[in-house]
């Protein structure tokens, strides 16, 4: 007796919020020395603090501070003057102190928000805190046929960014949405690439439903190892229809965390939920309270960069880009930078997004690359810009300039004159080759003559033939009228 979607959403309101785990990119670990790097031999990047021996002390890294206080910005988060480090207490073998350090009650932002199609996302929280070690299991690479597991303490002691929704999001698109626009923010403002198939940006979702009407919320189910945006909106929509099953049945759901499972696309029980205080969160008394002054927020507001959604406000009150245009080139960094600098070396600017929006971006899709991973340049792609906004080259022409541009780069200026590829606007020349067609085609000439007008398009398309598709259209159909009419 399953409902549709459709179905449990007329029934019942989703209630859904994010706990998103944003990778920061530092050189040296939060509380360490060690390097962050990518990649090294298992166990390479540790020192004494990442093995949590007897006896350490960590000492805070500036950088991630600054990253915490510009990420807080950046989502018109407040920061406040104060705030502190605790120890979140569990056992892991993936975790050698036996506790993480994080932020619990005094965090380093509060009280943000972020817009999605014109919906405002509250943002409860931003907590500083260290990343675990990785288990690598039997069976794993390099740990082909064995019988043990191996602990990685490499990501151990790896700054994180914990940014912590409110409940206020609705659907599973909603919930894309949001996590797409936290992404491009943080990769935006420099902080964390936003990979979630590489794990720098982890997502749990949790999930609740209420009847329609009803004033508390619904006991809610957390779903972590989601690393795809596809999955997490897969994800949600799974569990909410599992959910809604239960209820139906008269079933209670039970707090819990679970995981998704991609190749099955089911959400599957791991463990019960922990709540606070089976954490036994205590202040971390190897640290001081952090206190952050107003000139230091205020030094660090400073390195803001531009963010996607003042870009996509810019592109269209400013450029008069429509807003599908303007959310698309802004969905990818390194296509709105490319555009940034189209723009600064002036050119007609519609003519050169519908080039970035068409045969660009089709270009980039089939080949799976950024803008920067190819030979285009934004100078280059100006220069052809010109020459068809100038007339010089035909738009077909360009459509051929364009592809080597991409793959090989280089001046569209020299192509055109190496392979003789400008229009021909000289009058005189198009009119001796307007001439030869009709001397050559004398039955067709008579047959339009006798009233069969539709052959006129015949005569235009054996001169374009014959000058390949170099010709002025215009050009070519004003003296095409001109000679069969006489
Ligand atoms: P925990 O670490 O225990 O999961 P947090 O406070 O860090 O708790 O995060 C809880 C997340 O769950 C927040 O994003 C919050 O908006 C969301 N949330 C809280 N209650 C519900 C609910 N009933 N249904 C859906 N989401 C909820
Ligand atoms: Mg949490």
């Amino acid at each position: 007796m399953s409902m549709t979607l459709e179905e449990i959403k007329e029934k019942y309101e989703v209630i859904i919020g994010l706990e998103v785990h944003a990778q920061l990119k530092t050189k040296s670990k939060i509380f360490a020395t060690a390097s962050t790097e990518f990649g090294k031999a298992p166990n390479e990047n540790v020192t004494p603090v990442c093995l949590g021996l007897p006896g350490v002390l960590p000492v805070l890294n500036k950088v991630v501070v600054n990253m915490g206080i510009l990420t807080g910005l950046a989502l018109n988060c407040e920061i406040p003057n104060r705030c502190k480090f605790d120890r979140k207490q569990y056992f892991y073998a993936d975790l050698p102190k036996g506790y993480q350090i994080s932020q619990y009650d005094e965090p380093i932002a509060i009280k943000g928000f972020i817009k999605i199609a014109g919906k405002t996302i509250g943002i409860t929280r931003a907590h500083l805190e260290e990343d675990a070690g990785k288990l690598v299991h039997a069976g794993a690479d390099g740990l082909a046929g064995s019988t043990y597991s191996k602990v990685d303490l490499n990501r151990a002691g790896t700054p994180l960014l914990e940014i912590v929704s409110e409940p206020d999001i609705r659907s599973a698109e909603e919930a894309r949405a949001y996590m797409e626009e936290l992404r491009n923010i943080v990769r935006y403002a420099g902080v964390c690439d936003g990979n979630l198939e590489e794990g720098s940006m982890r997502c749990d979702a949790n999930v609740s439903l209420r009847l329609w009407g009803q004033k508390e919320f619904g006991t809610r189910a957390e779903i972590k190892n989601i690393n795809s945006f596809r999955a997490l909106q897969r994800a949600i929509e799974y569990e909410i229809e599992r959910q809604a099953d239960l209820i139906e049945d008269g079933e209670k759901i039970v707090q819990e965390t679970r995981l998704w499972n991609e190749q099955k696309g089911i959400t599957e029980s791991m463990r019960g939920k922990e709540d606070a205080h089976d954490y036994r969160y205590f202040p971390e008394p190897d640290l001081m309270p952090l206190e952050i002054s107003e000139e230091w927020i205020e030094e660090v507001r400073k390195q803001l960069p531009e963010l996607p959604q003042q870009k996509r406000d810019r592109y269209q009150e400013q450029l008069g880009l429509s807003e599908y245009d303007a959310t698309v080139i802004v969905e990818s960094m390194e296509m709105a930078g490319f555009f940034d600098k189209v723009v600064e070396l002036q050119t007609n600017i519609k003519m050169a997004v519908n080039w970035l929006m068409g045969d660009v971006t089709a270009y980039l899709k089939e080949n799976k690359l950024t803008i920067n991973e190819t030979k285009l340049t934004p100078e280059s792609l100006v220069e052809m810009v010109n020459l068809i906004d100038k007339g010089t080259i035909s738009n077909n022409i360009g459509k051929k300039i364009i592809l080597t541009l991409l793959e090989k780069g280089g001046s569209a200026a020299k192509i055109v004159e190496e392979q003789g590829m400008s229009v021909i606007s000289d009058e005189s020349a198009i009119k001796d080759i307007v001439k030869k067609v009709i001397k050559s085609n004398q039955s067709q000439v008579d047959l339009y003559k006798s009233g069969k007008t539709q052959l006129f398009g015949f005569f235009v398309g054996q001169v374009m033939k014959e000058t390949k598709g170099r010709a002025n259209p215009q050009t070519v159909n004003k003296l095409v009228k001109e000679e069969l009419d006489n």
